[in-house]
C-alpha cells in the first residue's frame, strides 16, 4: 500500500467514525469555532480534572481534515496534562505552519495530516480543532 493511500484511510476511518463526538448543547467550556474559508464549523467541550484533560467533547460539521484532525485529537489528548496538551498543541500548529516537525511517534494518526502543509488554504482546517482547545482552556482558566 502507497502511504498516501495509508493516509487517506486513516483520514478517511477519523472522518466516518469519529471519537469523541456528541451533539452539543451548552457546556462550562463550550468554544463554537468557524473556519469560513473551508465552512467547518466545531463546537468543543473540555473536562479538567487534577490538571489532567478528562474528557473532550465534539461536534464538528467540517471537511474529512477538520474532522479527522479532531477526531485524533481528542484521541489523543485524553488522559494527558493540561501542559502536555498546550505544548503539543503548540507545537503541531507551528509544524502545521512550516516550523519543525514532529516524529512519527509523537505524531501518531496526525502524521497522516502533514501532507496538508503543502495546500496552505487547508492548514486551518487541519488546526481548527486545536486551535479551539486551546480556547476551551482558557475559558476554563486552566
Ligand atoms: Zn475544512
Amino acid at each position: 500500500m502507497q502511504m498516501d493511500e495509508l493516509y487517506q484511510e486513516i483520514i478517511l476511518d477519523h472522518y466516518r467514525n469519529p471519537r469523541h463526538a456528541r451533539t452539543l448543547g451548552d457546556g462550562e467550556a463550550l468554544i463554537d469555532e468557524e473556519n469560513p474559508t473551508c465552512g467547518d464549523h466545531m463546537k468543543l467541550n473540555v473536562r479538567v480534572e487534577d490538571g489532567r484533560v478528562a474528557d473532550i467533547e465534539i461536534d464538528c460539521q467540517g471537511c474529512a481534515i477538520c474532522s479527522a484532525s479532531a477526531s485524533i485529537m481528542a484521541e489523543k489528548m485524553v488522559g494527558r496534562t493540561v501542559e502536555e496538551a498546550r505544548r503539543f498543541s503548540a507545537a503541531f500548529e507551528e509544524m502545521m505552519r512550516g516550523g519543525p516537525e514532529l516524529s512519527e511517534d509523537e505524531l501518531g494518526d496526525l502524521t497522516a495530516l502533514s501532507g496538508v502543509r503543502e495546500y496552505p488554504l487547508r492548514v486551518k482546517c487541519a488546526t481548527m480543532p486545536w486551535h479551539t482547545l486551546d480556547g476551551a482552556f482558557k475559558k476554563l482558566g486552566v
